[in-house]
């Protein structure tokens, strides 16, 4: 109970009061409450891929149930190395070059705590996955925002401008947080604009820290470049990645950071200090993951293309102005037909009176204003799902 001479908001830290809660599992939490269809979280709601399935089954039945080495199972890391070289032609030595995580979440919490000093400036282009402000902040960094601006015809491409990028750097700037393929835009940066990245990057002596946790899902002939891989980069990046997206097992949370020795050294001091380890039993699935031949990622990839192709199409019917997504499994719309204050007011008709969860676009912008005409849909879901979504987004048409 609340003892009334005590104001209970003396014992919060400052940093939580600069940021909210997670409006995307916010999202989720509203999906059940009003039994809507949730395209919100971006999660699988199909099974995941059984071998992988029966190698956690056998890892806890051989009792591999005690804490694993703290920066990861050897096989997973060296599951992780050979994965690097085959899709990346990246050299990584797994004794000193890989920390294994509790997600890819964990991966970017433990590397910002790890290169950040209080001061330091971190650039991260907007809309941005909604964990990387937070991320910034709690790192005692300050996030330097850079945009993406949304294609100007049907079949263009999300882009940013050289100079506002080159003016986000300054002595101060630690580390740019890049996402390729991008949440939410669907955007995948192309290797002129990497290279741009990297000459910044160098320039600046600035590390990158690179979120690849949906490379594998890919459209339209587009292809995943690690900036890791230009030159001059492997010792100024961290790639991070993990099973959740390329194997459809969010809740398993077992991610990783890649990065030179040194970097690493200190991401496991972190990692340790903040979660020990990732689940031991779930790191041996890992790398049997991480063994599924080529032609599993070809079937990712077009499953998630047929799911794109089914959803964005519902979309436009129903009056949203869709962004096409390049790579990951989002798309971002533009509301402004509906005639709605903003993207709040729109998701909260949406999950009440239509019965579908989307994500609304301010969540992923500094300034809300900036996302207000914007809300993000997830695809990573079954025929009968995204059917269903449509069907009843056609409500919006005749209220
Ligand atoms: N990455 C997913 C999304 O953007 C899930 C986020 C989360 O809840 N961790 O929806």
């Amino acid at each position: 109970m609340a003892d009334a001479g005590v104001e209970s908001k003396h014992f919060l830290s400052d940093k939580v009061e600069h940021f909210t809660e997670s409006v995307i599992r916010e999202m989720t939490r509203q999906a059940i409450l009003y039994g809507a269809v949730n395209l919100a979280q971006g999660f699988p709601d199909f099974p995941a891929p059984a071998e992988i399935k029966r190698a956690a089954q056998d890892a806890v039945a051989a009792d591999v149930n005690q804490y694993a080495i703290t920066w990861g199972a050897k096989n997973l890391r060296q599951a992780i190395a050979r994965q690097m070289k085959e899709w990346q032609g990246i050299p990584v030595d797994p004794e000193t070059q890989i920390t294994v995580c509790c997600g890819s979440t964990e991966a970017m919490i433990s590397t910002l705590l790890a290169v950040c000093n209080r001061g330091d400036e971190v650039v991260i282009f907007e809309p941005f996955y909604e964990n990387y402000g937070p991320d910034a902040v709690l790192s005692g960094a300050k996030p330097m925002f850079v945009k993406l601006r949304p294609p100007l015809s049907a079949d263009g491409e999300w882009t940013f401008d050289e100079q506002e990028l080159r003016a986000a750097f300054h002595s101060h700037t630690k580390a740019i947080i890049l996402n390729t393929p991008n949440n939410p835009t669907g955007k995948v940066f192309t290797r002129t604009e990497l290279e741009l990245i990297r000459d910044l990057c160098v320039e600046f002596n600035v590390l990158a820290i690179t979120d690849e946790i949906y490379e594998h899902i890919l459209y339209d002939g587009t292809q995943h470049i690690s900036i890791a891989g230009l030159d001059g980069m492997q010792e100024r990046t961290v790639t991070i990645n993990g099973l959740s997206k390329s194997y459809s097992v969010t809740g398993w949370r077992v991610g990783w950071a890649v990065g030179p020795p040194e970097i690493t050294n200190a991401i496991r001091k972190v990692h340790d200090f903040l979660t020990v380890g990732a689940p031991a039993p779930l790191q041996e699935a890992g790398a049997a993951a991480l063994a599924l031949p080529g032609s599993y990622y070809q079937n990712l990839a077009k499953g998630y293309c047929a799911r794109r192709d089914r959803l964005v199409p519902a979309l436009t019917g129903a009056g949203f102005h869709c962004f096409r997504p390049r790579g990951a499994y989002y798309v971002m719309t533009d509301i402004s037909s509906f005639g709605f204050a903003n993207d709040l007011e729109f998701t909260k008709h949406l999950v009440k009176e239509i019965g579908v969860a989307a994500v609304p676009g301010s969540s992923f912008y500094n300034d809300p204003r900036d996302g207000a005409q914007q809300v993000r849909f997830a695809f990573c879901k079954r025929d009968e799902t995204l059917d269903e979504a449509a069907r009843r987004l056609q409500r919006l048409r005749t209220p």
